[in-house]
């Protein structure tokens, strides 16, 4: 038996048995136009549907297929670690497994790769069929963040994209428990490019991205990247108790100056909204990071496996 792969393909499921087979069908049509070896590596992130039974049927007879199943839901950003974490080929891809990421695209980055690139993402110029708000959102977000990181992660990008096993290897070193994979990635480094498409429709299936898990991931991808935000809210901070701290000048040199009662209650009022809500904000960003601090000393394994098949390592977590 062949025992080197060239090309991992990793894509996370949760509770996709409408598009899997599709997605599964279109994957081996792509990758069996390379001509080499590869493997499906299904990281089933605690599914509650028949997307693990779909999955297992096929791996039974088609032994590039491998699946890992997660005892429960342990979010998209922790099965794509995952399935690192037990890929073995010498390139590595993550997709997602709506049919949103073209697979004909794994072909295009084949060929950077193969010209010397140690990472290629895919950037997206146009999104289809996603709501006003999410595609906005989605905006501001990848703006917000080349604001206030340091690192440049590319604007627009999601996580499909090709991995040099040596960049696959060097994530593997990187133990944070709230991941926001693709600035890990930008963080790792390497000969870095891109290669642009049109991001389709689901195929089927509703989106696995709540709002919730939106601004998880998006408080993930700030903070874990940059202490800006602590710095904004002591600036802003700063900014308010001098404005109050002149006001009070004003007020003492009027009620000197003038003479009788100065300003009215709702002045007092809404001052103290101000602030209020401002010192409010700003322990909430401070909350923010002491959370993430508390998550990392727990020391936790990032994921539990339930049990695995196809592949040839034992089901194990990952500690740190
Ligand atoms: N996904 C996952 N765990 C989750 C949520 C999503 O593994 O908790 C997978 C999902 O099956 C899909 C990919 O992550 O393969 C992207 O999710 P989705 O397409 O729902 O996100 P969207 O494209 O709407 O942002
Ligand atoms: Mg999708």
């Amino acid at each position: 038996m062949n025992t080197r792969v060239k090309y991992s393909i990793i894509v996370p499921v949760y509770n996709e048995e409408l598009v899997i087979r599709e997605t599964y069908r279109r994957l081996k049509e792509v990758m069996g136009r390379t001509g080499e070896s590869y493997e499906l590596l299904f990281v089933n992130d605690g599914s509650t549907d028949l997307t693990a039974d779909i999955i297992q049927r096929i791996c039974d007879w088609d032994e590039t297929v491998k699946l890992i199943n997660f005892s429960r839901n342990f979010g998209h950003q922790i099965a794509i670690t995952a399935g690192m974490d037990y890929s073995v080929g010498d390139a590595v891809v993550v997709i997602d497994a709506d049919l949103q990421d073209p697979p004909e695209l794994i072909l295009d980055m084949i060929q950077k790769w193969k010209d010397g690139y140690d990472v290629v993402y895919a950037r997206r110029i146009e999104r289809k069929g996603e709501t006003w708000f999410k595609k906005q959102m989605a905006r501001i977000f990848y703006r917000v963040l080349q604001l206030f990181t340091e690192i440049d992660i590319p604007l627009d990008t999601g996580d499909f994209r090709l991995l040099d096993r040596k960049v696959c290897n060097e994530m593997k070193r990187l133990t944070e428990k709230n991941r926001f994979v693709r600035g890990m990635v930008s963080w790792v480094g390497f000969r870095q490019t891109a290669v642009e498409y049109v991001r389709e429709e689901r195929a089927a299936g509703e989106t696995k991205y709540p709002l919730k898990k939106m601004i998880k991931l998006s408080l993930d991808g700030l903070t874990s990247f940059s202490l800006k935000p602590l710095k904004l809210a002591a600036y802003g901070g700063g900014i308010l108790a001098a404005a109050g701290a002149i006001d009070l000048l004003v007020i003492a040199l009027t009620n000197l100056v003038v003479a009788g009662p100065v300003s009215g209650w709702h002045i007092m009022v809404s001052t103290q909204l101000l602030i209020g809500g401002s010192i409010l904000a700003a322990l909430g960003i401070i909350g923010e990071y002491i959370g993430r601090i508390y998550d990392e000393t727990r020391d936790r394994p990032l994921y539990i496996v339930k049990d695995c098949y196809g592949t040839r390592k034992k089901a194990s977590g990952r500690k740190g």
